[in-house]
């Protein structure tokens, strides 16, 4: 980066030191992930000077045939990846793909019925400091008290009563597999449209690992950088009717200009999620979550739902005697980075939490298998048992650094 370094020392330094936590810290939050280098060049590349409103072939500026031939690329394969007849790679993140297609399923003051936030949701999924839950009334349906998982005939129930416009399913901490084949069945029923949001899963989706989404959605959005492992930004997968109407509320609806640097980009990692490395890496992402959360059980801490079909696990911390603030802020200290949560029927507020939220897509992808899982468990477990001013932390600290040690992030720039 010498142009960098020579142009801007502050946002040089900035960057180093980005580069030196992600390389050192034990990255677990569960919507994070490390893209391929070839996806950082893309993204990197001249395509961040075009503009390019409109669709291949239909632009309103000159000069698009290799943005035309980019976003091409990224729609075939996206279609590809995931089996779906329609792709709009154009939407600038998770949230502007949800915009577009509740606009393109529903209007303004129509019902939604989506998972409470609290529960596993996301914000997007109609909550009121959200667009979704000031522009639409908003219901939502909750896990089950006993099983922590959704109960799809009490769902069908709550629908029936609501009578929602749309019905939307996916989650952003829900540990467990969705059953949409359920949900498309309660969405015909009430003869409704089914937005799926599988941005959290969607890699795993396309490894054929979690329940597929497509054939039972009108319409499938997803964010391209979590477990998809892309560069940041959104996709909307749908039949070719609702394809038209996607199309038409990302542009221009909704958004401007597509970031046509990022679509190239999206079209690399949609290339190497065909591949069987991908596929291996996704399988291992899932493993290693069960090798975590089993390794953290036999220490006695307590598992939302008992324990994950995906790549995360929601860990209830209050059997020992602290918050997920609290948690969150020691893992921390002893360089493992996950967020805290709230659990289903938290009695925290949500910026205090009785949860923490611990992925493994990042580690995976640096290499980690099931036996660092358990030492990280080990970790974790005397952290939370040592406290904030423990006196172990130092040395637990060590630990978790010589594991990043032990998988480089990047080798191929070593
Ligand atoms: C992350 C996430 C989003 C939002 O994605 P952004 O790119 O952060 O806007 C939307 N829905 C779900 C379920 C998510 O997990």
């Amino acid at each position: 980066m010498s142009f960098l370094q020579k142009t801007d020392p502050d946002v040089y330094g900035a960057v180093q030191s980005e580069l030196g936590r992600q390389r050192d810290q034990l990255e677990m939050i569960a919507s994070e992930n490390f893209t391929s280098l070839a996806v950082m060049e893309a993204m990197g590349s001249v395509f961040t000077n075009k503009y390019a409103e409109g669709y291949p072939g239909r632009r309103y500026y000159g000069g698009c045939e290799f943005a035309d031939q980019v976003e091409q690329l990224a729609r075939d394969r996206a279609k590809i990846l995931f089996g779906a007849e329609r792709a709009n790679v154009q939407p600038h993140s998770g949230s502007s793909a949800n915009i577009t297609a509740y606009l393109a399923l529903c209007k303004p003051g129509d019902r939604i019925m989506g998972l409470s936030l609290s529960h596993g949701g996301h914000l997007t999924h109609g909550h009121k400091v959200n667009f979704s839950g000031s522009l639409f009334e908003a219901h939502h349906y909750e896990v089950d008290r006993e099983t922590e998982r959704i109960n799809y005939d009490a769902l069908r129930k709550q629908a029936m009563e609501v009578r929602p416009q749309l019905l939307v399913g996916g989650s952003s901490a829900y540990p467990r597999a969705w059953d949409f084949e359920a949900m498309g069945a309660i969405a015909r029923e009430l003869e409704i449209p089914l937005l799926v949001d599988m941005a959290h899963f969607a890699g795993l989706v396309a490894a054929g690992i979690h329940p597929d989404p497509v054939p039972h959605a009108t319409a499938v959005t997803t964010t391209t950088h979590k477990t998809l492992r892309g560069p940041r930004g959104g996709l909307i997968l749908s039949g070719a009717e609702t394809g038209k109407l996607i199309n038409k509320w990302n542009f221009p609806g909704t958004q401007g200009g597509p970031f046509v640097h990022v679509i190239a980009a999206k079209a690399v990692c949609f290339l190497e999620a065909q591949g069987d490395a991908y596929k291996k890496d996704q399988h291992q992402t899932v493993a290693n979550a069960k090798a975590l959360g089993a390794a953290l059980v036999e220490r006695g801490l307590r598992l939302v739902s008992g324990g994950t079909d995906t790549h995360l696990i929601l860990v209830d911390v209050t059997p020992r005697k602290m918050t997920g603030k609290e948690a969150e802020e020691i893992l921390e200290s002893v360089g493992i980075t996950v967020n805290k949560n709230t659990i289903p029927f938290d009695a925290e507020s949500p910026f205090v939490t009785s949860g923490i939220r611990i992925g493994t897509p990042a580690l995976t992808t640096r290499g980690m298998r099931e036996e660092q899982m358990v030492e990280i468990a080990d970790i974790i477990d005397r952290a939370l048992a040592a406290g904030a001013d423990g006196e172990d932390l130092p040395g637990l600290r060590k630990r978790s650094q010589a594991l990043a040690a032990n998988f480089p992030l990047y080798p191929e720039l070593a």
